[in-house]
């Protein structure tokens, strides 16, 4: 494969780690590379040239069928428990790490082509991904980070002109992802698994010096991980994401939300809400993810014993002190959360049953998540119910509780606005764009679900459709495109 010159020069950090930890190998070239999305915003912050990167050239590298200056791909290799299950060996099956840039405020960045071809780690899978998953998944972390939730990001999604055979033939794509990195809890694990303590040390000093410059230590570079996972997995409560798949190798240790496959937005609000198919038994439903969240630190907590203590028993001891603090953790994350959604400026204890009523409130009635928030801030949040009793009785609590605090009225609506997005990729919306996009190459409603989603807090008339609720159709039109 050609190299060739690019205004693209890329280090390699994870690919200096020792040969275990990898395989290296180049992407496999596609068929007839063609540029469909370039995050041109995205590009400019990590200090790329877009015209360069939509040249022919450009495209091509995008495509994986050539390599940029200072390239040295890689599949990762990672272990994860999958819906519960361990698996010591899963690894990059589809996706290599072309090597990492530092962005234009100094922060080092994974450049990942997900989509690549066969590695390794594939098994029996092909190596390749399909474009609607590509769309959606660009679409959607896209939201997330306008949302304020930190995400990996999408660079570029390119289609491969071939074929990918899942229940249907589809076209072929292939996504630019990026990351602070793609180290997971599943990373760890993959080590620990193994009794290499010697490799579990060489990854955590790589984190250390990466993600948590001012860890004192090995525990407390696990309970920074907890507080991180803790903010992230109470900011997805906050504005209804599901996340869907939450493995161990789905986790990432940096702390942002990655791997979009079965995710969604829930619309009506209920705890129990799933979406993905895969997720029989409800192991991953909206409400159940901060408990979620706590195995999996249980379980990077056993990846990472090795290195708390010499004795194995007090090792273990101190590794279920640290993960005690996941509950305060996310508690506290949690209803900072709520407080900034409700419009509260100051604490009192029952603010947590003041907010856990208004959500039993939104479930008894089968009320959008979304809305009843945007509307509460803007007063006309009754206007939601058809039966408003429940809601009048907690209303007037809210009002009794925010008449104690100092803050006037417009600057209450105003911090509830900035809290309370009106626009999320709702699943119809999204299933419209990724439908028109794969089966007439009509890109208009995905650019312009995009173009809405980047200013999720703030309305715009001729975009009003976008904050509704699906009609009783257009929810019984959707299905997801959680095949990946
Ligand atoms: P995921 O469910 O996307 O988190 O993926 C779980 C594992 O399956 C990872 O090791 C992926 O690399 C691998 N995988 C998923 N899809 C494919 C594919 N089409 N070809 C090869 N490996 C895949
Ligand atoms: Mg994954």
């Amino acid at each position: 494969m050609d190299t060739i010159v690019s205004p693209w020069p890329l280090d390699n950090s994870y690919a200096r780690l020792p040969d275990r930890f990898y395989a290296r190998l180049p992407p496999t070239p596609v068929a007839t590379p063609r540029l469909v999305k370039l995050n041109l915003a995205l590009a400019r912050q990590l200090g790329l040239d877009p015209e360069a990167l939509a040249s022919p050239e450009g495209v091509a590298m995008l495509a994986g069928n050539h390599l940029p200056e200072g390239a040295d791909p890689i599949a990762t290799a990672y272990a994860g428990h999958q819906f519960g299950n361990f698996v010591p060996q899963l690894g990059d099956g589809r996706a290599l790490l072309l090597g990492e840039v530092i962005d234009t405020t100094g922060v080092r960045r994974d450049i990942q082509l997900k989509g690549a071809g066969q590695t390794p780690f594939s098994r029996r899978g092909d190596g390749r991904a399909a474009l609607g998953p590509v769309l959606r998944e660009y679409l959607i972390s896209e939201a997330m980070h306008a949302l304020g939730v930190p995400t990996t990001r999408s660079l570029a999604a390119v289609t491969t002109g071939e074929p990918v055979y899942r229940e249907t033939v589809l076209p072929g794509a292939v996504l630019t992802r990026v990351a602070s990195s793609h180290i997971r809890v599943g990373t760890f694990q993959f080590f620990a698994a193994r009794g290499d303590v010697e490799g579990v040390k060489l990854l955590a000093d790589h984190v250390i010096a990466r993600h948590y410059p001012d860890a004192t230590g090995y525990r407390d570079l696990y309970e920074k991980v907890i507080a991180r996972q803790a903010a992230l997995v109470a900011q997805w409560l906050c504005i209804g994401f599901i996340h869907g798949v939450m493995n161990t190798d789905n986790v990432s240790i940096a702390g942002e939300t990655i791997d979009y496959g079965p995710c969604a937005f829930m619309d009506t609000y209920h705890p129990e809400t799933v979406f993905s198919s895969i997720d029989q038994y409800g192991r991953y439903a909206y409400a159940k993810q901060p408990q979620i969240g706590g195995w999996n630190m249980a379980r990077l907590g056993e990846a990472l014993m090795s290195l708390f203590a010499a004795d194995a028993d007090e090792a273990l001891k101190l590794a279920n002190e640290s993960l005690a603090t996941w509950n305060v953790q996310f508690g506290r994350a949690l209803i900072a959360g709520l407080r900034r959604k409700l419009g509260l400026f100051t604490e009192q204890d029952s603010d947590g049953e003041l907010a856990q009523t208004f959500f039993n409130v939104l479930a008894d009635n089968g009320i959008d998540f979304t809305q009843a928030f945007r509307r509460l801030g803007e007063g006309t949040a009754r206007g939601l119910f058809e039966e408003p009793t429940a809601f009048d009785a907690w209303e007037q609590r809210w009002r009794q509780r925010i008449a104690q605090e100092p803050q006037d009225g417009a600057t209450r609506r105003e911090a509830m606005r900035l809290a309370n997005p009106i626009y999320i990729p709702r699943n119809h919306k999204v299933e419209a764009a990724l439908g028109a996009a794969t089966e007439r190459d009509d890109y208009g409603p995905f650019e312009e679900l995009l173009t809405v989603l980047a200013k999720p807090f703030e309305e715009r008339a001729e975009f009003a459709a976008y904050a509704l609720p699906p009609s009783e159709e257009e929810q019984r039109n959707f299905r997801t495109f959680c095949g990946t």
